[in-house]
């Protein structure tokens, strides 16, 4: 068996090298020095005056994915070609968007790892490793992977997935501070890229899933030093907590909440784990919310409140954290619907006589694009953008008009969107030019049921839906076949004044990627599938595309060296849909390798052929069990293992495909993982503390049930 965990890290050196000696193009009249790392300060993210650097997670403080540059543009674009290729150090999901100041880019890979590389050639001038315990891997819900850093004052920030907020020097590498932002006796994680506002650094985590009280946190830049934090649920006993957002719970939060439930111990959720905008204009914050811990509201407040903050889009102070308005866009959240999703910031002529209005945009998990006042917070519009069937639209004041059985209990309920979302943690991009947000969108059905043995557990995810509701005890690849064809996923290019999408462009069942909007009239996108590709942004034509030879997830950016714009992105095969939707693909599995490929101009690089370890698609033992055994084992494998192995376990690639693993093979093999934990230092945690060794020994039965059951179709590893 191939031990893909084991080799989580390699061929890279870990040595903190000392700057390469080329010139940088400072070229800012705010820099100190001429040759300074990553002299940034808030003047210069702001959205007047960034143009040829990358110098914030969504490009500027608006966070469009917008850039000025022209010279890649309709009619120069075909010719684009590799101008350079960077091997990151893992193998897992990869997510970040390069930031690229200075002629240096900052990049992240899985478990929080952070480059630096000359932004011209690909060179490496240092790579840090914060050395994450693996066995945190089993608090990330959607693989542990980063979204990437934020840069400032001679810094580079960067949220470590087991919740550490680390300052590095620039330069360097080296650490300059390291805070611990959560309990980490908790499932928190951090996947989401930091901000930087006025020297304080804002970061919030995630964990909802497993069951965590969510809160967006400021550091002091230059010490560390904890500023302020707004908690985004009450504590259990509604008291103040004695911070900031202790003012907005006892005038609006407390009520929408019931004294009992789930949420009191699973700590009710609300994570902020991705969008966090500021609005220079108003200074404040404006920041998503996630979904409630446990999902299901039933049992997470049987009271039947709102839950505020959950699912909302809150905006706070930027100097204090205080609150200043928010919108919940679900309430009651039942779905997992975050509206943690890309916030874009805008002048939109949606006023009366079409004068403009500065507006917050997001196109969240449940379906609707959002047109919200960004100085009020005040409702504009909401329009579905996908097929839904969970709410009939939404009433004058922007909230949902439920379609009653959405509500679910026993009998499973066939839902558009499910868990993953109309649009998941991809951004959306936006081009001020034509007023068109371009969302990366989809449809991923989930049914949907009440889970009659809920009860929170220590390791592992407390929703309160049953993930093994309508799933077959033994599933054959036609299984797996059906299901596959029920994804789908699309480019919208969404007017947000006509409220209707523009056009778009269908994705077939290949999960997006994020978007990059330019004025050169373009808008890139890549796929999980390995393409990536410029449209027209005006008519959705596609202009050119390029075969990345892994998945093309990531945020691209863009920017300018010596007269030159280089086009880049961030592969590799994982995250939330690779882990736990993935058979989407038929024969290969995207190259699980990281890589930074950067493109411009005539470049004639290549991106190397990906090696792919030979795995024994074989049995490696015998089935047992009866139907009654297997049925059970089908059920465990659904609450516990589903979300990393995939679904009907069938592994999409980035972690073992159990059906052909020696472990599953032996009984005193898979003890030793599951109960005693053999392979906790790869993340493979022990769960002995809710799984029976009967349980555990009949999730094994059902594995290598669902192994002799692709066997015979000659389907290998679906
Ligand atoms: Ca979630």
């Amino acid at each position: 068996m191939a031990n893909w965990q084991s080799t989580l890290i390699a061929g890279a050196s870990f040595a903190i090298l000392a700057a390469c000696g080329q010139a940088k193009t400072a070229d800012t009249e705010t820099l100190s020095e001429p040759e300074a790392f990553a002299a940034v300060d808030t003047n210069r993210i702001s959205t007047a005056s960034a143009a040829d650097e990358w110098l914030t997670y969504g490009g500027t403080y608006d966070e469009q994915r917008h850039s000025s540059l022209i010279d890649v543009n309709k009619e120069t674009v075909a010719d684009l070609g590799v101008a350079w290729t960077y091997d990151l150090a893992t193998n897992r999901g990869v997510e970040s968007t390069p930031i690229v100041v200075d002629g240096v880019m900052y990049v992240t890979s899985a478990w929080s790892l952070v480059y630096a590389l000359d932004a011209k050639t690909g060179e490496e001038l240092w790579v840090y490793d914060p050395d994450v315990d693996r066995a945190v891997g089993v608090k990330a819900c959607c693989d542990v992977v980063n979204r990437g850093v934020a840069v400032y004052d001679g810094k580079v920030f960067v949220g470590v997935i087991d919740g550490r907020l680390e300052a590095l020097d620039a330069e360097t590498g080296e650490v300059v501070w390291s805070k611990v932002t959560v309990d980490q006796s908790k499932p928190y994680t951090i996947t989401g890229a930091p901000r930087v506002v006025n020297g304080k650094v804002l970061i919030g985590n995630g964990g909802a899933e497993l069951g965590v009280r969510g809160y967006l946190s400021a550091y002091d830049a230059n010490t560390g030093d904890k500023v302020w934090r707004f908690y985004t649920v009450p504590n259990p006993e509604k008291q103040p907590d004695g911070e900031i957002s202790d003012a907005a719970f006892e005038d609006i939060g407390n009520v929408t909440w019931g004294d009992e439930g789930a949420w009191v111990t699973d700590g009710g959720g609300g994570t902020v784990w991705d969008s966090i905008v500021y609005d220079e204009v108003n200074d404040q914050i404006i920041f998503g919310v996630g979904n409630g811990s446990p999902w299901n509201r039933e049992f997470r407040d049987p009271s039947g409140g709102d839950n505020l903050f959950l699912s909302s889009i809150v905006a706070v102070d930027a100097e204090t954290g205080a609150y200043k308005w928010h919108f919940q866009t679900t309430p009651g959240d039942n779905w997992d619907y975050t509206a943690t999703q890309t916030i874009i910031l805008a002048d939109l002529p949606v006023g009366e006589d079409g004068e403009a209005r500065r507006v917050a945009m997001q196109a969240p998990k449940n379906g609707f694009f959002y047109v919200l006042d960004a100085e009020s917070g005040e409702f504009i519009s909401g329009d579905a953008f996908v097929p839904m069937n969970w709410a009939e639209g939404l009433d004058e004041n922007g909230r949902p008009i439920e379609i009653a059985d959405a509500r679910y209990g026993a009998v499973p309920y066939e839902q558009l969107p499910g868990p993953l979302g109309a649009h998941n943690w991809h951004p959306m991009a936006f081009n001020p030019d034509l007023n068109l947000a371009y969302i990366p969108a989809q449809e991923i059905p989930q049914a949907y049921a009440r889970d009659p043995r809920f009860e929170t557990q220590p390791v592992g995810w407390n929703t309160g839906a049953d993930f093994s509701a309508g799933v077959p005890p033994i599933a054959p690849p036609e299984v797996a076949k059906f299901l596959r064809s029920t994804l789908k996923g699309r480019l919208i290019a969404w007017d947000p004044i006509a409220r209707e999408a523009r056009w778009s462009v269908e994705h077939g069942n290949a999960w997006n990627g994020g978007v990059l909007s330019t004025a050169g009239g373009l808008v890139f996108q890549g796929k999980l599938n390995g393409d990536f590709v410029a449209y027209d942004a005006e008519t959705g034509d596609k202009l050119w595309n390029h075969e990345l030879k892994s998945g093309g997830a990531s945020g691209p950016s863009t920017y300018m060296i010596d007269g030159e714009q280089y086009v880049t992105i961030t592969t590799g095969w994982g995250s939330a849909f690779g882990l736990s939707a993935g058979f989407a693909y038929d024969e290969t599995v995207p190259s699980t390798v990281g890589k930074v490929v950067t493109f411009k101009l005539g470049g004639t690089g290549e991106i190397a052929d990906p090696d792919f370890p030979m795995i024994d698609k074989t049995p490696k033992a015998d089935s047992f069990g009866d139907e009654t055994m297997i049925a059970e084992g089908s059920v465990h494998y659904a609450r516990n293992c589903t979300v990393c192995h995939g679904p009907l376990a069938v592994s999409s690639g980035v972690l073992p495909d159990l059906r052909w693993s020696a472990i599953s093979g032996n009984e005193m093999a898979w003890k030793g993982v599951v109960i005693d934990g053999n392979l906790a230092a790869n993340g493979m945690v022990s769960f002995a503390d809710h799984l029976t060794p009967d349980q555990v020994e009949s999730i094994r039965a059902y594995v290598l049930a669902q192994a002799h059951a692709a066997v015979p179709a000659g389907s290998g590893g679906e």
